[in-house]
């Protein structure tokens, strides 16, 4: 379980996160919609701890992220993280890729390591290029290929943060799609996006920020057919 208390993100002067509260519990999916600059990413860099906080608390499954006694490092094996853009290494192939991790940070032995890199190769619709170079590979491609490699890891959750948007549009689909079948099977999710369609058919919950503000949460329906906030409703229409 994810749970967070009243945190505050400062950047300088920049009051980013406002007092955020708010519990995610196993095998759910919560989406996180919003404005540029409301502060959805710096949430996801605050639960993984790539961002100190200044007020406030996240715990991951009861170990405080930000604690200095923490081991960040391992605390963050649990987490995937899948940004909009890619970032593979060019002079691998997929299935090196995908099995660095397992065998640098896990320790896993090669074939271990390779053996998994395949499954979860397989898993993102990837099968067939194991041995691929990142470069001749389309850009939903190259994002199952960061799910995968995140996967690989085998993390209790899956932060995503507009793991589409980069893309052409024809490409958004298959990467959509990948994230349903995850969501599917039970993994947990927080993804910030832009996708109205997915956070709508796919989440549990959505959640939608305002200039640092958790405005709303709530089933996906009532978001979108029954908002609260004068804001949420402004934002929605203009999205749609
Ligand atoms: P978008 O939809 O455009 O991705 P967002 O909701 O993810 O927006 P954040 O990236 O979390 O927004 O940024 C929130 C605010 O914090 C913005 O005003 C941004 O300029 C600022 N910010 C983010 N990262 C930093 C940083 N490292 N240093 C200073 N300011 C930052
Ligand atoms: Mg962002």
């Amino acid at each position: 379980m994810i749970q967070i208390r009243d945190l505050h993100k400062h950047f300088g002067d920049l009051h980013v996160l406002k007092g955020i509260n708010l519990d995610v519990s196993k095998g759910e999916v919560l989406s996180i919609i919003g404005s540029s600059g409301s502060g959805k990413s710096t949430l996801l860099y605050c639960i993984n701890g790539l961002e100190a906080i200044q007020q406030g608390t996240v715990h991951i499954n009861g170990t405080d992220v930000h604690a200095k006694s923490t081991d960040i490092n391992k605390l963050r094996q649990k987490l995937g993280m899948v940004f909009q853009q890619w970032n593979s290494f060019p002079h691998l192939t997929t299935l090196e890729n995908v099995a660095l991790a397992p065998r640098i940070v896990k320790g896993k032995s090669k074939e271990e390591a390779l053996e998994l890199a395949a499954k979860q190769l397989k898993h993102v619709g990837l099968g067939d290029k194991l041995k691929n170079y990142p470069v001749s590979l389309s850009g939903g491609q190259q994002q199952r290929l960061a799910i995968a490699r995140a996967l690989a890891m085998e993390p209790e959750y899956m932060l995503f943060d507009e793991a589409t948007s980069a893309l052409d549009p024809e490409k958004v689909g298959e990467v959509l799609d990948t994230m349903r079948l995850l969501a599917e099977e039970g993994m947990t999710m927080i993804c910030v996006t832009h996708e109205m369609g997915f956070a709508r058919e796919v989440s549990d919950r959505v959640a939608y920020f305002h200039e640092g503000i958790m405005e709303e949460i709530g089933p996906p329906q009532q978001i979108f057919e029954d908002a609260q906030s004068e804001h949420t409703r402004k934002f929605l229409m203009n999205v749609r």
